[in-house]
């Protein structure tokens, strides 16, 4: 039973039970009201509500996302627990998240344990809360603050909670023994004060102002998501109608946000982020092998974010370098990165302390003969590759997982040549690596089961988002990065500038432009790949503004001008002036008369040249399913959660509005790129899962 019920002294403790996180189902719903309303009968004296399996309610249950609501509907709970003649105390331990809140919020009173997290993240997934939070929550708290944890969708901790007054106590001890222990004292009628509902609000001229600045900071922040925006609004709402008239405004908005794409393509992206971390069904039989500690070959910028993400995960890590002052450096790097993040209150001095404790350097290979795990992050040289690869098969255990964390080069030669094939994977981060959620966890041809599974059970460990990729230049994300560039370079060829490239593709969602982000990593990066790329592999004229700064000096952001110029530490930044006798040239030597380029053009043939070259890297098998492409998309390159990412965007279009761009573009002056991959060809509508 879902919902059980036991009574002591005129007290109901009512436990939700529904494992892992009681989940809010049809079934809870039903048994949370016939509990109140038995005790109604029983003419109880005071009620506990109480999560089993160490939690409250972790929201609503992820099986009925999509589905229309079935009754009784959450409201109908929250106002039968408000309404009850006896006091309700919340006592929550775990997670009180979305729903979970919203009841809490309609018992009484509310105590929770220390680690109690309590959250209305309903944001993440398109939706505002559709039970009265977004009204409840700025009677209970500073309207500012509710509307902050609302828009946000980042629960608080119970020291945030208490401090903003979301609950009553923090249990010393046990906490339904405390609650109990309240609910006594407490028992009887219930004052009507605790009734949030028939509270009124606080709603001075400042408020208002404070709400109006904090929408407007919170639109600037969601690059085109609409849920967060909006439940800035119906915070103000809350304290400019009656509860009645809010409520039901919140619940008509739920509703609608409910059938909106962006909330559709939210609920893609959080169900492919779960599928794309659970092992491909030929390997499901794979046993992941223990990592207890974790060596690194190269502290440079991946080599140190690794180490940093492996020690936050609290593992102990062992660098190698190839010489003291390029360790050196890279501890004091690491040393730095942590105290910036002291400095900024993302973390106490004494756990930075310890996380910084956890990691160790050498110059000496054989000190890495006990690692479970040796990732490999020095140059991208193939040749210092193969080196490395045979050291570390000379000292390293067997059994141990070796990763190489390459952006390009083939992973299948190196396992060759290491001696080890089966125990090699690829594990390519993305920068800073210690911040960037997205790992891609490359498969080569020899892998063993076993391998991929641990790689996939260590990137959980270290709370990443894993996707596996097949070996090809560039693996997932940057094999389409290729496609993309291309058509921004192509777009500037023909008649757009930069800047408007990268504002249509900014105000499309994505966060930043090409051009910004080819200024920000280094311009001459390419460059120098390029030089050893075939000549018929890419697009020149895509790339010719590129060279040409690259051999004007103009690198980027570290020498100050790329596509932008870059005031000294300043945040400003302006199109770099030379740009247009650049451009002028490279037009002129191609023979292109510029016309005007349109927004939509942009953002078109940017997206769809993700989709395609996406579809290419599934005709392959590179990647097992859309989802997988989209996961690395909104997770490595900025691309806008709430449009699901490149191939969602592109269904949501639609298969045959998509393809008639698509041969639109292959008419086109640069045609030849737009050869349809297999996947948008024929198997686009079979292929891509409904939502
Ligand atoms: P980097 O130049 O900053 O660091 C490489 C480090 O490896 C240097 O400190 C060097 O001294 C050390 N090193 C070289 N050979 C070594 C050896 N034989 N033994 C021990 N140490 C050695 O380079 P990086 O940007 O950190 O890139 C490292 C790898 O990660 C490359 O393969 C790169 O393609 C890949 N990668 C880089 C990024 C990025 O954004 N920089 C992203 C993903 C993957």
């Amino acid at each position: 039973m879902p919902i059980q019920v036991t009574v002591c002294d005129g007290i109901f403790l009512v436990t939700i039970d529904n494992p892992p996180v009681n989940a809010l189902s049809q079934a809870e719903r039903e048994g949370l009201i016939a509990a109140v309303n038995a005790a109604r009968v029983a003419q109880a004296e005071a009620m506990v509500l109480v999560g089993a399996n160490g939690t409250f309610i972790a929201g609503a249950d992820v099986r009925e996302f999509g589905l229309p609501p079935a009754p009784p509907h959450l409201p109908e709970v929250v106002n039968s627990i408000e309404g009850a003649p006896f006091p309700i105390v919340a006592a929550i331990d775990g997670q009180a998240l979305g729903g979970g809140l919203e009841i809490a919020l309609g018992c009484h009173f509310r105590i929770a344990t220390a680690k109690a997290k309590l959250g209305l993240p309903e944001v993440t997934l398109g939706l505002v809360p559709g039970a009265g939070g977004t009204q409840l929550l700025p009677r209970l708290v500073a309207p500012q603050l509710a509307a902050n944890l609302i828009s946000g969708g980042k629960p608080w901790s119970a020291a945030e909670a208490i401090e903003a007054g979301l609950i009553d106590s923090i249990a010393q001890g046990d906490l339904v023994a405390e609650a109990v222990e309240l609910a006594r004292q407490v028992r009887g009628t219930v004052p009507e004060e605790r009734r949030l509902s028939s509270r009124t609000p606080e709603a001075t001229p400042d408020l208002i102002a404070a709400l109006d600045k904090l929408e407007k900071a919170t639109r600037r922040r969601a690059r085109g998501a609409e849920a967060p925006v909006i439940a800035v609004g119906l915070v103000r709402t809350a304290l400019t109608t009656s509860f009645e008239e809010g409520a039901a405004l919140e619940r008509e908005t739920f509703l609608r946000l409910r059938a909106s794409k962006q909330a559709a393509a939210l609920r893609h992206i959080f169900f492919a982020e779960r599928a794309a971390a659970k092992a491909p069904t030929d390997v499901a039989d794979g046993q992941a092998r223990e990592i207890a500690s974790v060596g690194i070959v190269g502290a440079g910028t991946m080599g140190t974010g690794i180490a940093m993400s492996v020690a936050d995960a609290g593992l102990p890590v062992i660098i190698v370098e190839l010489s003291g002052e390029a360790l050196q450096r890279g501890l004091e790097r690491i040393c730095q990165g942590y105290e910036n993040s002291v400095a900024r209150g993302r973390l106490n001095a004494e756990e930075a302390a310890a996380r910084v404790g956890r990691i160790a350097g050498s110059t000496d290979y054989a000190d890495l003969a006990n690692c479970d795990l040796v990732i490999e992050a020095a140059f991208e040289s193939i040749d210092v590759k193969h080196d490395i690869f045979a050291r570390l098969t000379a000292v390293v255990k067997p059994g141990a997982l070796l990763a190489s964390n390459t952006s390009y080069l083939d992973l299948d030669e190196i396992a060759e040549r290491s001696g080890r094939p089966a125990d090699v994977v690829g594990l390519h981060y993305f920068s800073p690596a210690n911040v960037m959620r997205l790992l891609e966890v490359v498969r080569g041809r020899h892998s063993s089961a076993d391998a991929l599974v641990t790689a996939l059970a260590f990137a959980k460990r270290t709370k990443k988002v894993p996707v596996v990729a097949g070996v090809c230049n560039g693996f997932i994300g940057n094999r389409m990065l290729k496609a993309y560039v291309r058509e921004a370079g192509l777009l500037v060829a023909e008649g757009a500038t930069p800047v408007q490239v990268d504002e249509a593709l900014v105000r499309f969602g994505m966060a930043m432009g090409p051009f910004a982000v080819a200024d920000l990593s280094g311009i001459d990066i390419a460059y120098k790949a390029r030089k050893s790329m075939s000549p018929g592999s890419y697009e020149p004229l895509a790339v010719a503004l590129h060279d040409a700064l690259v051999e004007a000096g103009h690198l980027g952001q570290k020498t100050g001008s790329g596509f932008y110029v870059y005031e000294p530490h300043g945040q400003n930044y302006a199109p770099n002036p030379i740009l247009n006798s650049m451009i002028e040239r490279i037009r002129n030597a191609a023979g292109i008369v510029p016309r005007a380029v349109a927004d939509v053009e942009i953002v078109d043939r940017c997206m769809f040249a993700l989709a395609n070259e996406g579809g290419f890297i599934l005709d392959e098998g590179i990647a097992a399913r859309p989802g997988d492409i989209d996961v690395v998309y909104v997770n490595g390159y900025g691309f806008p959660r709430h449009r699901g990412g490149p191939m969602f965007y592109a269904q949501q279009y639609g298969l045959k509005a998509v393809r008639s761009r698509m041969a639109e573009f292959a008419e086109g002056r640069f045609g030849q790129w737009w050869t349809l991959s297999g996947f948008w060809a024929e198997n686009a509508s079979r292929v891509l899962e409904p939502s």
